[in-house]
């Protein structure tokens, strides 16, 4: 918007008329002092100012103007019919015009020079209010630099107080920080620590789980550089994301040595323990079998009840050695699996019989599916394991329902048997956990008895198999744990 200020109320009209013939926004003043309270409150891109005024004239109005920051900035064109000598001209400029013009005015010359000096003070403007906002756009980026360092001394501060080897990498999988205790495994922190012979090579770990870009976890012997001795370690390493692609990676690896030591010591106790006791059952489990048929012969025995009861705790307990002989056998990878081509309906078949004939008339076991008559690759005994692991648990953790189906699935290029029961359930957040060695979800460990090693044993098998094991449950309405054996 343009000011016109004039004490002549025909020169504003005027001068209006024309201004506004081309577009311009005119507010006008009749005196300096109303002028400069209307430059105070509005904004003017341009300022035109009569010379000849009663009270303040043109000069005092404009130097006034250069007084407030407000108004300094907004260019004056004086216009004068009086002061037309050079004199009057110098102190219009020293007093902060741009241009002097004098009467009798030529429309289309003031028109001209309005337009340019309008359209500079609009660029001017513009130009000053994208200089403002680069220069916030400055500031507030030095302000999240700033904070953006304070947070990362604050994590590495974190990270260096951990008990563990901390680090972290940035996207490329460049190590971009360590803490101190780094150092005792690597002489650099560009260097990752030396790992054992035997085990798996950490950056061929890192970098096929960096190309997924999932988390990596790793046990690994890792060499102290002092000592020479190779430690057990649990090495974890997280990628953060941004958006889709991983900025950075944090690391820890954490010393699990006396950790690992005590696990074997328990499993060494555990692999004589159960062989000791195995060879003792053995024959009195033979011996109480001589006595069952010898006691057989003779009819309405009580003595003959007691000994098939007594045979059956020794059965029981024939088991549960056995499954921790097994435990011991995976701990030095010696379970063997011994694969032949054979018939799995059969197998399914005689696992669901055996259920049947060592439990309760109530329990009812269905069947869903077909098995095309194919053979597949399988340690028939094993396998059998799997099938009564699961039909048992089914029954145990069914207190109030008997009734469980044994569904096949086949396609090209697996078998899939799940076995689903309608029981008590798995907590979502527990289910992956129930096949870890001796885990046993709490809810259900008081009331059910067992010792938490039946589904290791079921992975392990599958694992040697090169198949899946998995489940899906809800708690209250029951449970499907299935596996799948390729067909070739
Ligand atoms: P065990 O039954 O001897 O405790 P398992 O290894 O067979 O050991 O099972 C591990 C745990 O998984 C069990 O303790 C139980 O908490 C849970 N579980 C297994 N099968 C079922 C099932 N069908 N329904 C509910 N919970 C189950």
């Amino acid at each position: 918007m343009i000011l016109i200020v004039d004490d002549n109320q025909n020169n504003i009209y005027s001068l209006k008329k024309l201004l506004e013939s081309k577009d311009f926004q005119v507010d006008t003043a009749e005196s300096g002092e109303e002028a400069l309270g209307k430059a105070l409150k509005n904004n003017y891109a341009l300022i035109i100012l009569d010379v000849q005024m009663p009270g303040m004239d043109g000069f005092e109005v404009a130097e006034t103007f250069a007084g407030y920051s407000k108004t300094k900035e907004i260019p004056i064109i004086f216009l004068s019919a009086v002061n037309t000598e050079k004199q009057f001209i110098t102190r219009g400029y020293e007093s902060g015009g741009i241009d002097y013009v004098t009467k009798p005015i030529d429309p289309d010359i003031l028109l001209l020079k309005v337009k340019t000096f309008y359209n500079l003070q609009e660029n001017s403007l513009a130009m000053k209010k994208s200089q403002q906002s680069l220069e916030l756009e400055v500031k507030g980026r030095r302000e999240a630099q700033v904070t953006m360092r304070s947070e990362i001394d604050h994590f590495h501060l974190m990270l260096e107080a951990l008990p563990q080897i901390a680090f972290t990498l940035d996207g490329n999988g460049k190590v971009t920080f360590v803490n101190s205790k780094w150092f005792q495994y690597s002489k650099s922190e560009n260097i990752f620590p030396q790992t054992h012979p035997d085990d798996h090579s950490i950056l061929l770990e890192f970098e096929r789980c960096r190309r997924k870009g999932s988390a990596l976890q790793l046990e690994s012997r890792i060499k102290n550089i002092e000592t020479g001795e190779f430690r057990y370690h649990l090495l974890r390493m997280s990628p953060v994301y941004n958006g889709k692609s991983i900025k950075n990676w944090v690391g820890t690896f954490t010393d699990i040595e006396d950790q690992k030591k005590v696990e074997k010591e328990k499993d060494e106790f555990l692999s004589i323990a159960s062989h000791e006791l195995k060879t003792p059952l053995t024959s009195i489990k033979a011996y109480m079998q001589l006595l069952e048929r010898k006691l057989k012969g003779y009819d309405g025995n009580t003595e003959a009840s007691f000994v098939t009861k007594a045979l059956s705790q020794v059965e029981k307990l024939n088991t549960l050695i056995t499954d921790l002989l097994d435990v011991s056998k995976i701990e030095n990878g010696k379970l063997k699996i011994n694969k032949k081509r054979n018939n799995l309906d059969n197998v399914i078949n005689n696992a669901i019989d055996t259920i049947l004939q060592t439990h309760d008339d109530k329990v009812k076991i269905t069947r869903h599916g077909f098995i095309p008559d194919i053979l597949i690759p399988f340690d028939e005994i094993r396998i059998e394991q799997v099938l009564i692991n699961f039909l048992t648990n089914a029954i145990k953790y069914s207190p109030e329902n008997n009734q469980v189906i044994v569904t096949t699935f086949v396609d090209e290029t697996e078998v899939r048997v799940s076995v689903t029961d309608f029981g008590i359930g798995i907590p979502d957040f527990k289910q992956d956990a129930v096949f870890k060695k001796f885990y046993r979800v709490e809810e259900s460990s008081l009331q059910f008895q067992g010792m938490g090693i039946g589904l290791y044993i079921c992975s392990e098998i599958i694992n040697q198999h090169d198949g899946t094991i998995g489940l899906s449950s809800v708690v209250e309405e029951g449970s499907t744990f299935y596996f799948t054996l390729p067909l070739n």
